[in-house]
């Protein structure tokens, strides 16, 4: 199978490759679908094992970036861009200034920021020779931690499934599991115990875990037993692909909403939760906090945060819309939310046919 295979298979419709020999830059950078604007997506840098992998995983997040930006009404198209190395090994300032001077040639085409192996820091670098970087440290412009608004996103989610589920976005009470308190899970932890919801929390780094505990007056588990706990809502916030066919029949939750991307192994996944009757919480929607933040940096108005809590504020009734749908259709959230992107990209592309001049 060729590129233009992989190409067709996933709808995408440009990837570019980046070489630069005096500082090693090797990238990739995949356009899924611009239909809606210029590319959004952040770099991530990975020691792939091959190039192969390295595509691979370029067209998946690039595609991902397409729905996210649609299914939260931001005008910018999926794109995504990953560099081939190790972070701790092969990142210099001058790699990223290497990767900064290739997005400038593109006229904003693609805005890009920090994303696994990447920091805003970083970003800052790669800004000396472009100007399409976003998501940068508020002392150089951006709008700073995106991990806080996608938190408020979470927590903002997980209301609209109490209310879905038990009639009321309360969450006092509720039996919360939170796999991975990082960035973004320590600060929906914080927020839930303000709400007066009941933690049971695990990290690889256990140390963290028993710290943001205690201070929370939280239960600590294993991080093998987190994704089996009796709880009302289990909060996946470390890594992607922890819901498929080995962990659904084992889990005892009644809802899925967390903040990691790629939840979901396999679509068919999305479906076997449905059939377990446990609500799944699209996740390309509920952590779209930090991308709604980064986008507002590009708005020609100027960055306004009011205006980010607004929108992240939203996630609610997306996602109350897309339990609906998903109800009256009979099919899961997660196919309901792509059905409402796909559906929304078709009308964007049909009535930009317009010629507006
Ligand atoms: P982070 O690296 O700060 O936190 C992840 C935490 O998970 C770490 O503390 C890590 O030790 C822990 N962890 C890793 N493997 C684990 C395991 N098997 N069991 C338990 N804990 C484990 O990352 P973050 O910024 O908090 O992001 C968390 C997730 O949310 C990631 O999947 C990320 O892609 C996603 N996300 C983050 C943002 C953001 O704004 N930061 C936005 C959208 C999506």
């Amino acid at each position: 199978m060729g590129i233009f295979d992989d190409m067709a298979r996933g709808g995408h419709e440009q990837v570019m490759f980046f070489r630069e020999p005096t500082t090693g830059l090797r990238a990739i950078l995949a356009f899924h679908n611009t239909v809606l604007g210029p590319g959004l997506g952040g770099t991530r840098m990975y020691p792939y094992a091959s190039e192969e992998e390295a595509l691979e995983d370029v067209l998946r997040l690039s595609k991902g970036m397409t729905y996210k930006s649609a299914a939260v009404d931001l005008d910018f198209g999926g794109a995504k861009c990953v560099i081939w190395g190790d972070p701790r090994r092969d990142k210099t300032p001058e790699l990223m200034r290497a990767l900064g001077r290739f997005v400038e040639g593109l006229k904003g085409r693609f805005y890009t920021g920090t994303d696994v192996g990447t920091t805003p820091e970083d970003f800052a670098v790669a800004a000396k020779e472009c100007r399409y970087i976003v998501g940068l440290p508020k002392a150089y412009g951006g709008g700073g931690d995106s991990s806080v608004p996608t938190a408020k996103g979470v927590f903002y989610g997980m209301q609209a499934v109490a209310q879905f589920l038990w009639g009321s976005p309360d969450l006092k009470g509720r039996r919360i599991a939170i796999q991975g308190v990082g960035k973004v899970g320590e600060k929906l932890a914080r927020h839930l115990h303000e709400a007066g919801a009941e933690l049971i929390l695990a990290d690889v780094d256990e140390a963290r875990a028993k710290t943001v505990a205690e201070e929370l007056g939280a239960q600590v588990v294993a991080p093998d037993e987190i994704l089996y706990q009796p709880c009302d809502i289990l909060s996946p916030c470390a890594l992607g692909g922890i819901l498929n066919e080995e962990t659904i029949p084992r889990l005892k939750c009644q809802a899925v909403a967390g903040s990691a991307n790629n939840q979901l192994k396999e679509p068919e996944d999305g479906h076997r939760l449905h059939q377990r009757g446990i609500l799944y919480a699209p996740d390309y929607i509920i952590n779209a906090g930090g991308l709604i933040q980064v986008a507002d940096e590009l708005d020609p108005r100027g960055f306004h945060e009011e205006r980010v809590l607004a929108k992240t504020l939203a996630i609610k009734e997306s996602l109350l819309r897309i339990f609906a749908l998903a109800k009256e259709k009979g099919i899961s959230p997660a196919e309901a939310a792509d059905h409402l992107v796909e559906e929304k990209l078709e009308t964007i592309f049909g009535l930009r046919k317009v010629r507006p001049f």
